[in-house]
């Protein structure tokens, strides 16, 4: 028999399709892809160069000049952004029904390796937390900027997950409104916080360490499962185990710490996976919330092992082929 699972953070329901469920090693890739190498010459991302791309916006460099190599992490303007931070912000009224402005924001990537074939599951701890403190970095630098509601960070690793590059790289967008997705899980969480007078994320967090049965794992801070009702194989969550409402609250220590973990959760996903394509998102508060009690930063990974299909696109509804208790048995029996 399927069953239906409500995210209670979202209240969106996911299928469990149980009778076609696939046991959690049938959705190892079926052979690694060609080597990549250490460095290629027409990436604009490898050292060297660093005039293909727009001038930096930072650097972690011990020596050399802005814009040249000697970097460990950069971050540069996306060089064909979603959105540009000129403009105006006004809504103009125009073609009647239709409204439309200018696509205001900011746009840019966080380079995360001067090295082309890295990957964040297999570098040093060093280097990830180096990554972290540029996420969180480039988060405060961009917040204070009036205009942007919204800061979205996420990674695209592989094909399926719809990078164009494979240099390791995240991005980060700012936008003007909050997009309807968003608002979406704000709205939920909030409701939630005004009917039980608790943050939902904190109740997950509470459920999942006394259940255990979707548990990665654990650490003094953080907290990684895979979710009740998971939307594909394999969907993970990363949790601060306090409530903290924005990924920009993040102590350089705590930084440090999630630096690790997701560092050991991506390795146990590529050892188990055979390195799987994979969408994080950063999932965090409005800037204006901040400091609210409704809501919880959190980072959501999707590996990319099934293409969302008709169903999924007509109905915003999942139908997942595998059962998160097995998939978390499965990864947590990995090596770390
Ligand atoms: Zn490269
Ligand atoms: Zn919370």
């Amino acid at each position: 028999m399927p069953e239906l699972r409500q995210d209670p953070a979202t209240k969106q329901w996911v299928i469990i399709a149980r009778e076609r469920a696939k046991r959690p090693h049938e959705f190892m890739k079926p052979s690694a892809p060609e080597p990549l190498p250490l460095y290629k010459p027409e990436c604009p991302f490898c050292p060297g160069n660093e005039s293909m791309t727009p001038p930096e916006t930072l650097a972690y460099r011990r020596e050399g000049q802005a814009n040249g190599p000697g970097w460990w992490i950069r971050a540069v303007p996306n060089k064909f952004p979603a959105l540009v931070p000129e403009g105006n912000l006004s809504r103009r009224e125009e073609e009647g029904l239709f409204r439309k402005m200018d696509g205001v924001g900011h746009h840019e990537v966080i380079v995360e390796t001067p090295q082309h074939n890295q990957c964040i599951a297999l570098m040093e701890d060093k280097q990830v937390e180096e990554i972290l403190l540029a996420y969180r970095e480039r988060y405060l630098t961009l917040r204070e900027d009036p205009r942007f509601k919204l800061i979205l960070l996420f990674k695209n690793h592989g094909l399926a997950a719809g990078t164009s590059l494979e240099h390791p790289h995240c991005q980060l967008v700012a936008t003007p409104i909050v997009p309807l997705n968003i608002r979406y899980r704000f709205e939920k969480a909030a409701s939630h916080f005004d009917d039980d007078g608790t943050c939902v994320y904190c109740d997950i967090v509470r459920e999942g360490l006394r259940v255990r049965t979707r548990l990665i794992m654990e650490t003094r801070r953080f907290a990684v499962f895979h979710p009740f009702a998971s939307r594909a194989p394999f969907e993970t969550w990363i949790l601060p185990k306090e409530h903290q409402a924005s990924f920009g609250s993040i102590s350089m220590e705590d930084a440090k710490e999630f630096a690790r973990v997701l560092k050991t959760t991506l390795f146990k996903l590529y050892k188990g996976l055979n390195n799987p394509d994979y969408n994080y998102i950063m999932h965090t508060a409005p800037i204006k919330d901040e400091h609210e009690d409704y809501y919880h930063w959190h980072l959501q990974i999707l590996p990319r092992l099934v293409t969302p299909a008709g169903f999924e696109l007509g109905t915003g509804m999942f139908i997942n082929t595998a059962l998160p208790e097995e998939t978390a048995a499965f990864i947590r029996s990995l090596p770390t």
